[in-house]
């Protein structure tokens, strides 16, 4: 795929091969010119604030929301949206160029993955093979504390670059219904192996 600088979505040329590249992408609040416009303003923006994210890569990838890799320093964007755009640029602030937080980012969300697929299977096990009730709930207690404490590091660059995102927004309502329901589902895969070890493992 080919990919742009994020400088050029701040001159009408970058604007014009966004819009072709996706013309026929979905996505919420999508409907005016008006969006365009607010794209060029942000990038401006974010780069007169940082020049140096204008080596940020983007590319387009209709059919995804948005998602910033910071292996390669790049930018999916598959929809026209200020605010998911302000989002991904957020974490490209956050992210790029510190490794150790890079690391912890990822070691957290290898840590949740584990939790989601082996809560269900480790709590029946810990059910059907562990007698005491006592020493059970201490376990179930210590597995909720590491999945809490794997799920935070990506939980709050989540809510960093979209409170990121709210901040360079026109429209901050817009901007919130654009940015919440990703963060929910953040929240949700979290929650769903808490609950398994709390609930369904000291029934
Ligand atoms: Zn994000």
């Amino acid at each position: 795929m080919a990919s742009v600088s994020l400088s050029s979505l701040g001159n009408s040329l970058g604007i014009m091969r966004m819009k072709a590249a996706l013309k026929d992408a979905t996505g919420f609040f999508q409907e005016g010119p008006e969006q365009l416009e607010q794209v060029k303003s942000l990038v401006e923006e974010e780069l007169k604030s940082d020049p140096s994210l204008k080596d940020v890569k983007v590319v387009f990838a209709p059919g995804t929301s948005g998602a910033y890799d910071p292996r390669t320093d790049t930018i999916y964007l598959g929809v026209i949206n200020p605010a998911v755009l302000a989002h991904e640029i957020g974490h490209a602030k956050n992210i790029r160029g510190t490794s150790i937080y890079r690391n912890l980012l990822r070691a957290g969300g290898l840590a949740n993955t584990v939790s989601a697929t082996m809560a269900l299977p480790t709590t029946l096990a810990l059910r059907a093979f562990m007698e005491d009730r006592k020493k059970r709930n201490e376990i179930l207690n210590v597995l909720t504390t590491l999945t809490a404490v794997s799920a935070a590091p990506t939980l709050s660059e989540e809510l960093s670059a979209s409170m990121d995102a709210v901040r360079h927004s026109d429209s901050k309502l817009q901007a919130v219904k654009s940015l919440l329901p990703a963060y929910l589902s953040y929240l949700g895969t979290t929650a769903i192996p808490i609950g398994i070890y709390q609930y369904l493992g000291k029934q």
